[in-house]
């Protein structure tokens, strides 16, 4: 009865369900796991007001206008630029991230920071963005210490809480996502579309998932229905299914952990309330030398909304184990990792009509935009069929 059954309702499992449904007019079942739709990306209010993200800070950015378009169907949005800030003294001096020309300022004060300037720009011009692990490959012994004085103060520490190795130790890709910025633009990211969904993310969701070809049904576990047989047949409620499987969940789980667990980085999130109109300067303050947390945010400044009193968010980050409560958040990028989840690919690809989608499925570090991107390349394939 169904055509296609969906696991996870992410971004990647929602707009996957949603193009099949609406454009392949077929019957979708999608079940999540969690008590409600929306993945990592789920906001409610708390209980005075503040839409908070239950799963961390979700700031929606893109290049690309297919995806804007596509999820402009389903929300408006608000006005919004992230802008985040270092604390990157002990004692509590700011400057902006990713670390700009602004922050050459602040950090080396006006003489030498406009000659450090000057010989970044003549030698990478304005506006570029260098990753601090190749300016620390910089010939010029100034550039050197100043690429070494950004790693010391900006990434090493921060990069240790968050993943538990130095900047050279994980994937480059990783620490490239927060370049050195020659520009004095001090907005954390520079797509042209950014902003917040003006009713928030879960709204959003329930926008995408409302198509009478949809079923979903949340607290279910895929695995209470679904079943991976080992001689490659699925089944749904004990009945082989011939319909295509889009898992968007982590591979290894699949697979009861048949060749180990696949190692991620999982969060606490500890919420707090201040009865204080602010409680930092921007949305986002990143505590790159001290604390045991990573990083402070203050949901009020996404919508911009005026109550009294503030919610922030510390974030903890520490190993995946698998506990139950667990989320495995960060996929730890390695080639030793990445061999295993190999493993569970060549698995996966015995089931017929079974594709992976998805920040955990994929094993890889997508943004919002990024995998509904990918969903709907899923869908154009799929289509076409
Ligand atoms: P998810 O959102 O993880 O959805 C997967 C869903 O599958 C989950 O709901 C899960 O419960 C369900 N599931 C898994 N296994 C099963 C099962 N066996 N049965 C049923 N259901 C199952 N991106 C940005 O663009 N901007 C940001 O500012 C940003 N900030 C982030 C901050 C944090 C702390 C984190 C962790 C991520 C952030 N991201 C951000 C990334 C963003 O969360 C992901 O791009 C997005 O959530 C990926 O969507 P997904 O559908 O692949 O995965
Ligand atoms: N990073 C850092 N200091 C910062 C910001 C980022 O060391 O102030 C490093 C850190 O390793 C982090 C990576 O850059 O994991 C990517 O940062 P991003 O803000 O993109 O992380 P996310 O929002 O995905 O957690």
């Amino acid at each position: 009865m169904y055509d296609t059954i969906v696991i996870g309702a992410g971004f990647a499992g929602a707009t996957i369900a949603r193009e099949l449904a609406e454009r392949k007019g077929e019957k979708v079942l999608l079940l999540e796991q969690r008590d409600h739709i929306g993945g990592n990306a789920y906001d409610c209010l708390d209980e005075n007001g503040v839409l908070i993200h239950q799963y961390g800070p979700h700031i929606f950015h893109t290049g690309s206008k297919r995806v804007y378009d596509y999820l402009s169907r389903f929300t408006g949005w608000q006005v919004y630029q992230h802008r985040v800030l270092a604390r990157y003294t002990p004692e509590g001096g700011l400057m902006p991230v990713p670390f700009n020309l602004t922050s050459l300022r602040i950090a080396m004060g006006d003489e030498k920071g406009a000659e450090l300037e000057r010989k970044l720009l003549e030698q990478y011009g304005p506006e570029t963005k260098v990753s601090v692990l190749k300016l620390r490959e910089n010939p010029d012994p100034d550039i050197r210490a100043l690429a070494d004085y950004v790693y010391e103060h900006v990434f090493v520490h921060y990069t240790v809480k968050q993943w538990g190795t130095p900047p050279e130790e994980i994937d480059p890709a990783t620490i490239a996502r927060v370049p050195v910025f020659l520009s004095r633009d001090d907005r954390y990211f520079q797509d042209p579309y950014q902003g917040i969904p003006e009713k928030g993310y879960t709204a959003l969701f329930e926008k995408l998932l409302d198509h009478p070809g949809i079923e979903v049904v949340t607290g279910c576990p895929a695995e209470s229905r679904v079943t991976f047989r080992e001689d490659g047949v699925i089944t749904l409620d004990g009945e082989p299914f011939e319909g295509k499987v889009i898992y968007t969940g982590a591979l290894d789980e699949l697979f009861g952990l048949k060749y180990g667990r696949l190692p991620y980085r999982t969060l606490d999130f500890q919420f707090e309330r201040y009865d204080r109109e602010y409680f930092q300067p921007c949305a986002t303050v990143n505590y790159t030398v001290s604390e045991d947390y990573t990083r402070i945010t203050e949901f009020k400044y996404f919508l911009d909304q005026k109550l009294p009193g503030t919610t922030i968010v510390k974030e903890y980050s520490k190993a995946y184990t698998g506990e139950a409560g667990q989320i495995p958040y960060y996929a730890i990028i390695n080639p030793e990792n990445l061999a295993l989840y190999g493993q569970y690919k060549a698995l996966a690809g015995k089931y017929k009509g079974l594709y992976l989608l998805g920040r955990l499925a994929e094993y890889k570090y997508y943004n919002m935009d990024a995998i509904t991107l990918k969903a709907l390349e899923l869908a154009d394939q799929l289509i076409g069929e």
